[in-house]
């Protein structure tokens, strides 16, 4: 691994001042909850700290939303719905979800910036994160207008059916993509005609807020309400609200069937975009560099906070040798160290229960009889010593059952498996209780398609990873979710359906 301090602009007092003038810059004074188009204090008065994953510094007080403030939203939410946005066109949402994605790019860079910032994920992530953004505005405001309902005529009577919203939905967002994750759920929400209450994660609530500020103008009052907060105190109560008619939730299996549970009580609609454990599949014919910068991409892109990364490899035997040293190469030569300078590779995690997460899962391995190829220990490098960080790592030689290998680490940290016989390889990599993701490299397209249907699994790439297209449906199969983002099937989601029989006698 490259030491961030090998150069001068990663030097602790460097990063710590880039970072302090990077927030002043950034950094808006509107971080209260927003609700009914106002900016307002908690109920309760009370505020938390976000901070600064890379430098462990406070970057904004944000209220701690509770119950009576996740009432007061959907009040206003409702009110919004019945009064103005249920009467709202096509076109007229359209336009707004228009003007959103345009008012994103205008801002793009200021809000990777504060994303960087909130996150620690590299800038030049963050920047992929604010076009996925207005990609997702601009994709449900194409979408919405192609929903036109049928017609069905039969004897002696003429049918339609009519999809109609409904009405206030609510929408909690995990840390890891904070504003992406929030576009992916607000822009067919909103296309579809609803009103929303929506709760960022407590680690990362500043671009969503900043956001609403700089669409203040565009959005209705009442359309969009956000309330930070904490999980079980802001999350639960709106996932448990009888004026919630449809939840959407994206974060941990753990979290999400205790959505259901909540949302059972009002027979809710859900959809739950939860956790994976993806194999990457390598075949005897691939070429190992290409393989290599696949894997690298796959496990690390994000520091390995993505719910689709790779982070099982099973490599044939006969390329294995060149694919791991290739990656381990990868690995010891990434450099790790401040997200907000363009030389870095890998940011920090989020926060240090993530971190300290990942390196219980590192003992554990260790314990396990694991043998580390890379990684495995935090970076000794003085100038990242109040942040956040986690070194790429490799792992060969755990069993397929342990603990490490089964459950969802969300860091860089790749476990590899060889393989002769694949048959015995694929009940492996479909050994896991999740679902979300699977990857193939071959040059051959039955190999490739052979796997692809294979591996248990709701979207797989072929010699590619991460890319996810507007009109390609992205969820998981098995403990991974329900339901589908980024395409039609998504404005299903937010909207149920109506028929309307005419008697003709
Ligand atoms: P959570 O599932 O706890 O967090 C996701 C969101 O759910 C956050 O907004 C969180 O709020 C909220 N939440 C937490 N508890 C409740 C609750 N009882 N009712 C309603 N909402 C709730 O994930 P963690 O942040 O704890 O991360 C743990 C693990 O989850 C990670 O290590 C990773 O494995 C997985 N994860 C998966 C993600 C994915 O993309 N699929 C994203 C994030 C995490 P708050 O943060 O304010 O507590």
């Amino acid at each position: 691994m490259a030491s961030s301090s090998d150069s001068d602009s990663q030097s602790k007092e460097t990063i710590l001042s880039r970072h302090r003038t990077a927030a002043e810059e950034v950094v808006s004074d509107h971080t209260q909850l927003y609700i009914g188009g106002e900016w307002q204090d908690a109920a309760s008065g009370e505020t938390f700290d976000t901070l600064d994953p890379t430098t462990g510094e406070v970057l904004a007080s944000v209220p701690r939303g509770r119950a009576e403030d996740v009432d007061r939203a959907i009040e206003a939410a409702w009110d919004t719905y019945e009064r103005e946005w249920s009467e709202t066109t096509t076109s007229e949402r359209q336009a707004v979800l228009l003007e959103i994605a345009d008012r994103v790019e205008a801002h793009s860079e200021e809000l990777a910036k504060l994303e960087t910032l909130d996150n620690g994920k590299t800038l030049m992530e963050a920047r992929i994160d604010m076009n996925t953004t207005a990609e997702q505005f601009r994709y449900f405001a194409g979408v919405v207008e192609s929903d036109r309902g049928q017609t069905e005529d039969g004897d002696g009577y003429h049918g339609k059916v009519i999809h109609e919203p409904y009405g206030v939905v609510g929408q909690i967002i995990p840390w890891n993509f904070p504003l992406a994750m929030a576009s992916w759920k607000l822009a067919p929400a909103l296309a579809a005609g609803n009103c929303s209450v929506i709760k960022p994660a407590e680690q990362t609530p500043l671009s969503l807020l900043r956001l609403m500020e700089l669409v203040d103008d565009v959005v209705p009052d009442g359309v969009v309400n956000v309330v930070t907060g904490y999980g079980e105190e802001a999350g639960a109560p709106l996932s448990k609200h009888e004026g919630v008619r449809k939840i959407a939730f994206t974060g941990s299996t753990v979290v999400g069937k205790q959505i259901m549970r909540n949302a059972a009580d009002n027979v809710t609609d859900v959809t739950l975009e939860l956790g994976g454990k993806s194999p990457i599949v390598v075949h005897e014919d691939a070429d190992p560099q290409a393989a290599v910068e696949t894997i690298a991409f796959a496990i690390f892109a994000n520091t390995g906070e993505c719910c689709e990364a790779g982070s099982r490899l099973f490599v044939h035997e006969d390329v294995a040798d060149d694919v791991l040293e290739g990656l381990i190469g990868a690995a010891e030569g990434m450099t790790v160290g401040d997200p907000l300078d363009e030389a870095t590779d890998l940011g920090p995690k989020v926060s240090h229960e993530q971190v300290e997460r990942t390196t219980n899962y590192l003992e554990s391995a260790r314990e396990g009889g694991a043998e580390f190829l890379a990684g495995g220990e935090p970076p000794e490098d003085e100038a990242l010593e109040d942040g956040c960080f986690v070194a790429p790592t490799l792992v060969e030689g755990l069993d397929h059952e342990h603990e490490a290998v089964q459950e969802e680490i969300f860091g860089p940290v790749l476990e590899v498996f060889r393989w002769e016989d694949y048959d015995e390889m694929m009940t492996l990599a479909n050994d896991v209780d999740y679902g979300l993701a699977g990857g193939v490299i071959t040059n051959d397209i039955e190999k490739a398609d052979r796997t692809a249907h294979d591996i248990e699994a709701g979207y797989i790439w072929v010699n590619t990873w991460h890319e996810m297209s507007p009109g390609l449906p992205y969820g998981g199969y098995k403990q991974s979710g329900i339901g589908r983002e980024l395409s039609v099937d998504t404005l299903d989601h937010y909207t149920q359906t109506k028929s309307i029989k005419y008697g003709l006698h």
